[in-house]
């Protein structure tokens, strides 16, 4: 029925709601309530997101005002894991439900296996209209190989600053020249010095399309891959504008780069916590460490937290649009992350061997359709976990391939079977097609954490590991590898055993 909605359909549905033609909410809610039992999901990602810096997870920083009032109606999970610490494994582990070393969506700009195509979120809720956004190049990388499974898969440059190519329209015959110009010119407005190639033309060009944006972000425009200028507040009015007009029951993925680098808030968030009294715990160096030093993680903390403060508030609005419009009466309405980011060891963002706590550990919460009372789960929970329990949730079977649990308070994770089920893993340097030889694994289990390294130069190329009781010691500085090493071998088997058994199959032909 509704999947014969094509692409030019919905972009006049969603062009009439942007100039307010839509259908009246109470109109709105009759026709949902017709449609029976199908509720409408929609998963709300925020790129590089940790729950380290978010207020509500207990961070020192006022980061997210709007999401610790929103808690109050949703089911808050404290101690929720990514599949991996950078935006390939951990986008497709949310949305094929299985850990990197299943999917090997494993490297920069990688796609999941030969034969995981068809095996996705997208695939689970088939008989509903489902659409995806996204400003990251690297999660577009995945959405391609699902895209059979899509009914409106927006491009990304339809949420970028000039994403219609309005320099490519006007200098049809001279592309490359008009775009390099074009980037220089809004790099000049930054700070850069490019005033050698500039032209009265551009100059003026740039003032006219942007110079009052420019105003709006004194670090600079937020942008992505360098020349792709975006806003979030943009992106946000889309959404707002359009999602009560869907075809129902809908599954919209949307995933927004922001917090991710560069660091970038709009005016009003941007020296929030510059000179605020704030202090950042001072880790010790890592054997991973990229030798940032303290003051340079503090100073990006700083902008990160800013930039999340601006995240807080475009959720907010976001949310305010689907309640007014009354589409969160009839959608389960998920806020997560792909990965966490760190600021600490010397080590700065998310592209490193290591996993720990900031890096893996991000934020989820799921509104239930219609419901006003929220709750808190301390479980150990899992990005594969969302895939089986979104199934579960909707009427769907969860396929055999899901390696995740149904979340509590829906399903019932003390089943022995689902014990050993927290892991994060990166592999980066890895080749996808072979045996996992350089690899780190964070493996969570009552209140230990095993942070597993193998095969880097770093640790001359064995095995390497440490353990924490991440509850008594939740920013991971007592190594108990020494002190307790039954637990530590114990743990440290299980992910030899996942190792040998997910490497089954791979050579290195
Ligand atoms: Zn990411």
């Amino acid at each position: 029925m509704n999947r014969n909605i094509n692409r030019r359909d919905f972009l006049k549905l969603a062009g009439l709601a942007s100039l307010g033609m839509i259908i009246p909410p109470s109109v709105q809610n009759i026709g949902n309530r017709l449609q029976g039992e199908k509720k409408n999901v929609l998963i709300v990602v925020f790129d590089a997101l940790t729950a380290y810096n978010i207020s509500l997870y207990g961070y020192g920083r006022e980061t997210m005002p709007n999401l610790s009032r929103l808690a109050k109606r949703a089911t808050v999970f404290h101690n929720h894991y990514a599949g991996g610490n950078f935006t390939t494994p951990g986008t497709a582990t949310l949305l094929t439900g299985t850990l990197p070393w299943t999917h090997r969506a494993i490297r920069l700009g990688g796609m999941v296996k030969k034969g995981m195509e068809n095996k996705s979120i997208f695939h689970v809720l088939d008989d509903y209209y489902r659409f995806s956004y996204s400003h990251n190049t690297l999660v577009n990388i995945l959405f391609d190989q699902f895209a059979a499974s899509i009914n409106d898969y927006i491009p990304k440059q339809k949420l970028f600053l000039f994403g219609d190519s309005l320099v490519r329209n006007l200098f049809k015959n001279d592309e490359d020249t008009a775009t390099v110009a074009w980037s220089r010119a809004i790099k000049q407005t930054e700070g850069f010095s490019y005033s050698l190639f500039m032209t009265g033309f551009y100059q003026k060009y740039r003032d006219q399309k942007v110079g009052g944006i420019v105003k709006d972000y004194p670090y600079g425009l937020p942008n992505m891959n360098i020349d792709n200028y975006y806003l979030l507040d943009q992106g946000i009015d889309y959404f707002r504008g359009s999602i009560a007009d869907l075809p129902k029951p809908f599954f919209g993925y949307l995933h927004f780069l922001p917090p991710h680098s560069p660091y970038r808030p709009r005016a009003e968030f941007a020296g929030a916590f510059q000179h605020d009294a704030f202090k950042p715990l001072e880790k010790p160096d890592d054997i991973f460490t990229d030798q940032k030093t303290p003051e340079f993680l503090a100073r990006s903390r700083s902008y990160y937290d800013e930039f999340i403060l601006n995240v807080d508030h475009e959720f907010g609005r976001l949310f305010e649009a689907l309640e007014s419009s009354g589409v969160l009466d009839d959608t389960w309405v998920v806020f997560t992350s792909d990965h966490g980011e760190l600021f600490e060891r010397g080590i700065w963002m998310h592209s490193t061997p290591t996993l720990y706590q900031p890096i893996i550990r991000v934020p989820l919460l799921i509104f239930e359709p219609g419901v006003t009372t929220g709750r808190d789960v301390y479980d150990h929970t899992s990005a594969v976990d969302l895939l089986p329990t979104l199934a579960h949730l909707t009427g769907h079977p969860i396929p055999a391939w899901a390696e995740g649990a149904i979340l509590p308070p829906y399903g019932d994770i003390a089943n022995p079977n689902q014990q050993d089920r927290i892991f994060a893993v990166q592999a980066k340097f890895n080749e996808p097609t072979y045996p996992l030889a350089e690899v780190s694994v964070a493996h969570i289990r009552d209140n230990y954490k095993l942070l597993y390294y193998l095969g880097y130069d770093e640790i001359m190329e064995g095995e390497y590991f440490r353990l924490y009781d991440i509850k008594a010691d939740p920013n991971e500085l007592n190594d108990l590898a020494q002190t307790k090493p039954e637990t530590a071998a114990e743990m440290a088997d299980i992910i030899r055993r996942k190792l040998d058994q997910v490497n089954e199959g791979y050579s290195y032909q």
